[in-house]
């Protein structure tokens, strides 16, 4: 059986208050039992903070990003190290903010990737196709192409360590969602091309989450999809009953 999660991306959100606060309406929202794991990534200076608020709780705290660099002079930087040695286990990596606006490659992807990997992190890996690629049909070449080149250099075993998470570009913070048949539509395709790389065992393990407006209102119907296996929220992971609410869908 593959895990259900649902991941919360607070992207540049929350000062240190509003952290602590948003952990605090989270832990009383939480009651009877969750059927996925839980997981919130607050900004890189409140991870501590938010690690120590979600101690005895099922809230995992994850980082928005990474540097594939172990140490040294990359000013600005935050390494694999630096997360684990306040808690932190999983890392979300190749958002499409960071692709586009911070122009993050393949390569760099495939780097940081690794580099999070060999460290014992687990890597939601973002993929995702603009509305244009959609349009033109190559959205299923767009996304195999991103998996190719950011996760075709792990062996087998590596792949335990990954969680995948299809964001069309044109449905993130947009209100414009998938349809539930477009999402599972695009995570079997995900699923068949890991398998026919590194056979049905890994993908069937592979958890895939979708993410691009998700909320209360549509999380039912898109995690009910057979390969749809949780989601990524932004916007609506900032309100903790919404979050908790989306939660609580499958
Ligand atoms: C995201 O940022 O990963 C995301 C899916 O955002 P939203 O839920 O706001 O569309």
């Amino acid at each position: 059986m593959r895990t259900n999660i649902v991941a919360g991306n607070w992207k540049m959100n929350c000062d240190l208050p509003m952290t602590q606060d948003l952990i605090a309406k989270i832990k009383k929202e939480l009651s009877g039992e969750l059927k996925c794991e839980l997981m919130i990534a607050p900004s890189h200076p409140f991870l501590y903070a938010a690690f120590n608020a979600s101690l005895d709780t099922p809230i995992e705290v994850v980082a928005q990003n990474a540097s594939a660099h172990h140490s040294g002079a990359y000013t600005g930087e935050v390494s694999i190290d630096m997360l684990q040695s306040v808690g932190v286990q999983t890392v979300i990596l190749g958002h499409s903010e960071r692709r586009d606006i911070f122009k993050e490659t393949d390569q760099e992807l495939a780097d940081k990737t690794k580099t999070a990997v060999d460290k014992g992190m687990k890597v939601i890996f973002c993929c995702g196709e603009h509305l244009e690629e959609r349009k033109a049909g190559n959205h299923f070449v767009t996304v195999t192409q991103q998996i190719e080149e950011g996760l075709f250099q792990l062996d087998d075993k590596e792949w335990k360590q990954i969680i995948l998470a299809y964001e069309p570009v044109w449905a993130i913070g947009t209100g414009e969602t998938a349809s539930p048949e477009q999402a599972q539509e695009m995570h079997a395709h995900i699923r068949k091309f890991v398998a026919d790389k590194y056979g049905d065992k890994t993908a069937d393990k592979v958890s895939i989450l979708y993410g691009g407006s998700v909320k209360p209102e549509n999380a039912a119907e898109i995690f009910a999809k057979p390969d749809v296996d949780g989601g990524l929220v932004g916007g609506a992971s900032l309100d903790a009953s919404s979050f908790i609410a989306i939660a609580k869908s499958f």
